[in-house]
C-alpha cells in the first residue's frame, strides 16, 4: 500500500448527514482514493448519493461506533471524520465517547465538525498531490 494511502472512517449523526454528503461531494476525488468505512446509514447515503465505495458497518446506535473504535485501536483506521450533533442527546453516548477517546489514546486525527474535517481533508489532498508530483 502506498505510504500516503489513508483508511478513513466516516460517521454523521442524523442532523449532520446532509452536511456529510456535501463534504464528501466536495472531496469526492480524494475520498475515492482512500479506503472508506462508515456507520450503516451514513455509509449507505455516501454510496447512494456520492457514489463512493464504502464499507458499511453497523448503524451507530447498534454498535457501529464501537466497531470503528476497535479497528482504530489496532491500527486499521488513519483518520476519523465524525460529524457529531452536539445539541441532541444520543442513546449511544458511551460508544461515541469511547470512539473519541480511542482516537486520543492512539493519536488518530478525529474531526468532529465540518471546518476541522475540511482542514484535515485538504491536508490529505495536498499530501497526495505532493506524493504524485514526486513520481518520476
Ligand atoms: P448511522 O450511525 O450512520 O448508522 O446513522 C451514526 C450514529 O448515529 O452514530
Amino acid at each position: 500500500m502506498h505510504p500516503n494511502h489513508r483508511r478513513v472512517a466516516l460517521i454523521a449523526h442524523d442532523s449532520k448527514k446532509n452536511e456529510m454528503v456535501l463534504l464528501a461531494r466536495e472531496f469526492r476525488e480524494l475520498l475515492g482514493q482512500c479506503t472508506l468505512c462508515a456507520t450503516g446509514t451514513t455509509g449507505s447515503r455516501l454510496q447512494a448519493e456520492v457514489g463512493l465505495d464504502v464499507e458499511c458497518l453497523l448503524s451507530g446506535p447498534m454498535g457501529g461506533d464501537l466497531q470503528i473504535g476497535a479497528r482504530l485501536a489496532v491500527g486499521q483506521i488513519d483518520v476519523v471524520i465524525f460529524l457529531r450533533d452536539p445539541m441532541t442527546p444520543q442513546p449511544h453516548e458511551p460508544d461515541i465517547n469511547a470512539l473519541v477517546r480511542a482516537s486520543d489514546v492512539h493519536d488518530v486525527p478525529c474531526a468532529t465538525n465540518v471546518s476541522t474535517a475540511r482542514l484535515l481533508l485538504r491536508q490529505m489532498a495536498s499530501q497526495l498531490a505532493a506524493a504524485g508530483s514526486d513520481q518520476p
